[in-house]
């Protein structure tokens, strides 16, 4: 079966709900995620970054992620999250993601327009639909981690609508991440969501571009919520699937100082990640709308 990201994140954007992405990077959380996704009926995006899909090997993580697909009848989509260069997000299509998010924001304008374009032309050649998304204007943090300092938000770093509309037109992505005060991981920092700038971007935008929000972990239920009503179609959780996996394997490993077979250990591990995976389906609306 082959389901087509594109229109689950039109109907995402016109009925205001959002697609949930989680970050994988082992066999437990990508279980973890599939069955919450299969338990509740809800499309969702399965990212691995550079490193992480090293980890399985691109050709494994595609692999496992469309045996998932076929097992519980259920719309999973492989997203190549923040590919760093264009040969990288070729290898990703070539391996059988469906989705790529080419992440070339730290470059100037014009060689993020260009390097994107380059993606998106190669994407459209394939004979398999692939979603391609590519970002504009900087993040401040680049880690999915509980970070020990402050995080600086600065307001000229976040995406014009107008250079947001240019850089749609002249790339033709599927999907764009701008930067409207989040960043990645979770710190003391509250993030304060610019939601006037997610409807401005929203408003600007043909409808068929759906709107990203990276660093999702931290935001806080209302704020998620507000983002949605304001044009967000799909959000990226990796922190806090990592927060729910460490803290019970160590809880886990220490009430069972005595065990050794892996899957014993990770069993309860496993659980907080389709637990909290779970609450994020929900909190999203995107359960029921596979
Ligand atoms: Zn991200």
């Amino acid at each position: 079966m082959s389901y087509d990201l594109s229109v689950y994140l039109k109907k995402a954007t016109a009925d205001k709900w959002a697609i949930p992405h989680f970050n994988v990077c082992n066999l437990e959380q990508l279980r973890a995620v599939a069955n919450a996704a299969a338990e509740l009926r809800a499309p969702v995006m399965i990212g691995t970054s550079e490193g992480e899909r090293a980890l399985f090997t691109p050709e494994g993580a595609a692999a496992l992620v469309a045996a998932y697909e076929e097992k519980f009848c259920v719309p999973l989509f492989l997203n190549a999250d923040h590919t760093k260069n264009v040969a990288s997000a070729k290898a990703a299509i070539e391996a059988g993601y469906s989705s790529v998010h080419i992440d070339l924001s730290k470059l100037s304008f014009a060689e993020n327009t260009k390097g994107v374009a380059e993606v998106v032309r190669y994407a459209r050649k394939q004979k398999r639909k692939i979603s391609i998304e590519g970002e504009l204007g900087a993040l401040a943090t680049d880690s999915s981690t509980v970070l020990k300092s402050e995080v600086k938000i600065d307001p000229a770093t976040f995406t014009s609508p107008e250079q947001a509309l240019e850089f749609v037109h002249k790339t033709g992505i599927d999907r764009l991440a701008p930067a409207v005060g989040n960043y990645h991981g979770i710190s003391k920092t509250k993030k304060n969501l610019d939601f006037a700038r997610i409807k401005d971007l929203r408003a600007k935008l043909r409808s068929n571009v759906a709107l990203v929000l990276h660093g999702g972990s931290g935001s806080g239920d209302a704020a998620f919520k507000k983002a949605i009503r304001a044009g967000i179609a799909n959000i990226h959780i990796s922190t806090e699937l990592r927060v729910a996996y460490t803290k019970t394997l160590r809880e886990t490993m220490k009430k069972n100082p005595d065990e050794v077979i892996p899957y014993k250990l990770t069993a309860p591990a496993t659980e907080a990640v389709k637990k909290k995976a779970m609450e994020f389906i929900k909190l999203f609306g995107a359960n029921g709308k596979a």
